[in-house]
């Protein structure tokens, strides 16, 4: 936190964090395997671009958050973990105006990966298409990953009311966006197709990953706008994320989709990818910032 490693029960911030009461802050999740951040500077770069999005400067420089993130890992002995950073405006007086808090608050937590079910991999998760519309480009623009999570959770509850895992959310003109913590791909007549980022989505550094990857399978891809009606009709569908990787839909709403080549194939070559980046990174990442 902030300045140095604090035992989780101490980990607490003040009532008065403008994170806290407006949601005002900015956050990255990442996946570390075997010590190695997979993808760490895309993450840098986006954090560093949603800081600058909310005009929030933050108080360390890409090494100084590299090293802060390996020390983490390290004293908590993790090589295979979920690592969440989180900057909020900070402490200040009750109040919208940023410059009420004069430190943002840095905060780095690092979990144990655990698995998620092998069911989800073998026979993909239940989504639906949320009533709940994704936030317009021109209110709060989802390429901010901000603290200020309110729609997705609200696309969440619709998914946990329809017994659902994941919710998929439209834009205000009907096209497909995202999920709530992923993006989304459909495989249609021999072409992958995910919404474009101009739909209103974050672009997910797991969605340019299976972007490069499908192209170097030979797929055909297609950035664009989708409704529903396409989703419906696709042959295969998959999500991806940062900690799922490539996950496998099996319906959406109540459409159902096999788990199909397309889909597994690229999930092999994700994780073929994650092997060879951190075989290529061992001597960048861990050993240079003390965690070898
Ligand atoms: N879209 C949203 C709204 C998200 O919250 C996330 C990740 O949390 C993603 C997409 C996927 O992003 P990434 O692949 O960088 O983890």
């Amino acid at each position: 936190m902030n300045h140095g490693l604090v035992p989780k029960p101490e980990a607490v911030v003040s009532v008065f964090d403008h994170g806290f009461l407006y949601g005002d802050g900015i956050y990255e999740t990442m996946r570390a395997y075997e010590g190695v951040l997979f993808m760490l500077d895309n993450h840098l770069s986006r954090l560093f671009r949603s800081a600058s999005m909310i005009r929030l400067s933050i108080p360390k420089d890409r090494d100084q958050i590299k090293s802060a993130l390996y020390d983490t890992l390290k004293a908590n002995s993790l090589r295979n973990a979920f690592v969440r950073l989180t900057v909020s405006r900070g402490r200040g007086p009750i109040g919208l105006d940023p410059d009420l808090c004069s430190e943002p608050t840095f905060i780095i937590i690092t979990e144990q990966m655990k698995d998620y079910p092998r069911s989800y991999y073998q026979h993909g998760i239940r989504t639906i298409i949320a009533e709940t519309r994704r936030n317009s480009k021109e209110a709060i623009n989802p390429q901010i990953k901000s603290l200020n999570f309110l729609n997705n959770i609200l696309a969440k509850i619709e998914a946990k009311e329809r017994d659902a895992y994941e919710s998929l959310m439209l834009n205000t003109n009907g096209h497909l966006t995202e999920g709530t913590i992923s993006n989304v791909f459909l495989y249609k007549d021999r072409v992958l197709c995910t919404p474009s980022l101009s739909c209103g989505i974050l672009d997910g550094i797991t969605r340019g990953v299976v972007l490069d990857l499908a192209v170097k399978e030979g797929l055909h891809v297609k950035e664009g706008e989708f409704s529903k009606e396409d989703i419906y009709m696709a042959h295969e569908v998959f999500i991806t994320n940062s900690t799922t990787e490539v996950m496998p839909v099996s319906t959406v709403d109540e459409v159902q989709f096999p788990v199909g080549e397309v889909t597994k194939l690229l999930h092999r070559a994700y994780q073929e990818e994650v092997r060879a980046y951190v075989s290529r990174t061992k001597g960048e990442g861990p050993s240079v910032w003390g965690y070898e």
